[in-house]
């Protein structure tokens, strides 16, 4: 057996004072024809990480509308893991030198996650490249076979896609984030949807705090919530630019007396580059008591994330290339400006102006940190209209819809064309 996650199911009904009735009413009637089927969501890790997150938040809300859906997640070791997240870098453009041994250790794990996956199901929806020559390698044959591309393959590296893209030539639906992503020649026109990921207001991580709860919170960790803030939560990742963020700080925190920085960092199950970057960015801040860093060991959990971004001055995601980068709109939910880099999905949900600045290279992100931490009233502003941004598009019961509705459009053979 794959490892299932166990998530419950939570009552969709839930979400009506926050996205209204008539959405509602529609996840219930495309949710309709979807009763019976199964379906089945394959991922590479059950925390730490996007694809962590939208699955924690969909598929409970998936049982509650009476569709019997799943998430599983595949057996992997540390050598795999070394493999795909090599794959993962050069898939966003790094070099990657791809051997024997790694395409076989990709290969054979893929073919024994295969084997182990029981039942038929109607739709088996497969997350990014860790686990995606399982439809090669599966004898579910009567399932649809979506794979779901979460990370940004605009600048993917030849080798490792032309390795991959046979495997991929086995799904009949291919998602994507963005249109830019989507690689030429892979699937037919008909066979592409584009879906933009969002959060879950209601979960641990965006609900409401009080003011209290999320000083208590933050002074339990060591956080004077007198001071100003600056925040980065993401995994400790090259992609995400921690020693940037780092570099933004150092070149700012004189201008703004008695400036903090926290940055959360989740040590995904599937990410071994996790450790060795944050020992990196521990060694970079040295003995600088005002940086504060944390990981899933220490206090980067839902509801602490919750609270340093809804404590932050400004949070800051200078990413090198980002998927979507659902940290944004999670800060962009509670208000919160954000230095965002304008690459991948951040400009997408977080157009110029709304919810925070889109920025370049580290000198203009020390520029606006600076700027946003000295004027309140802009922040504010900002943090205003981006929240409103993030109700009207980015919020898990849409992204539920779009998933629905490409579903029906593939019940009994259909196509999306
Ligand atoms: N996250 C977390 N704790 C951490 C770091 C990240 O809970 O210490 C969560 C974060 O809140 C977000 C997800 O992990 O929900 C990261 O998703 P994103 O799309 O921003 O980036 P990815 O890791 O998928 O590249």
């Amino acid at each position: 057996m794959l490892q299932a996650v166990s998530t419950g199911s939570f009552p969709i009904d839930r979400y009506t004072p926050v996205v209204g009735e008539d959405q509602i009413r529609r996840l219930r009637e495309l949710a309709e024809p979807l009763k019976g089927r199964r379906i089945a969501h394959i991922n590479a890790t059950s925390y730490g990480g996007g694809v962590a997150e939208l699955l924690r938040a969909t598929v409970p809300l998936l049982q509650d509308l009476g569709v019997d859906a799943s998430w599983q997640v595949i057996h992997g070791s540390a050598p795999l893991f070394e493999v795909t997240k090599g794959f993962h870098n050069a898939l966003q453009g790094a070099s990657y030198d791809l051997t024997q041994q790694a395409r076989e250790t990709y290969l054979e794990a893929n073919r024994r996650n295969a084997a182990l996956l029981e039942h038929d199901y109607d739709f088996i929806f497969v997350h990014d490249p860790q686990p995606a020559a399982m439809a090669n390698f599966s004898s579910n044959g009567k399932a649809t076979w979506i794979w779901r591309c979460h990370i940004d393959t605009s600048h993917r590296d030849p080798e490792v896609w032309g390795f991959l893209e046979p495997y991929l030539q086995d799904y009949q639906v291919w998602i994507f984030t963005l249109p830019e992503f989507v690689p030429p020649g892979l699937p037919p026109d008909d066979g592409v949807s584009i879906i933009h990921p969002a959060i879950d207001p209601l979960s641990p991580k965006n609900m409401p705090l009080t003011p209290e709860l999320q000083q208590r919170i933050l002074q339990w960790v060591g956080v004077d919530t007198d001071r100003p803030l600056m925040v980065q939560v993401s995994r400790f990742d090259p992609w995400k630019d921690p020693l940037g963020t780092l570099e933004v700080y150092r070149r700012v925190r004189d201008s703004v007396p008695g400036l903090q920085l926290a940055m959360l960092g989740h040590l995904a199950g599937d990410d071994p580059e996790g450790g060795r970057i944050f020992a990196q960015v521990k060694k970079e801040a040295g003995d600088d008591s005002d940086i504060h860093l944390f990981t899933n060991y220490t206090a980067a959990s839902s509801v602490e994330v919750n609270a340093f971004q809804r404590s932050a001055d400004v949070v800051i995601q200078k990413s090198i290339r980002e998927g979507f980068g659902l940290v944004v709109a999670e800060a962009m939910w509670k208000g919160a400006p954000v230095v965002g880099g304008r690459v991948g999905g951040i400009p997408l949900q977080m157009p110029e102006g709304v919810g925070g600045v889109l920025v370049d290279n580290v000198d203009d992100a020390a520029h606006w940190t600076q700027r946003l931490l000295m004027d309140r009233e802009e922040r504010d502003a900002l943090g205003q209209a981006g929240q409103q941004h993030i109700r009207q598009h980015f919020l898990i019961p849409r992204y539920l819809e779009d998933e629905l509705r490409l579903l029906n459009a593939l019940l009994d053979g259909g196509s999306l064309g």
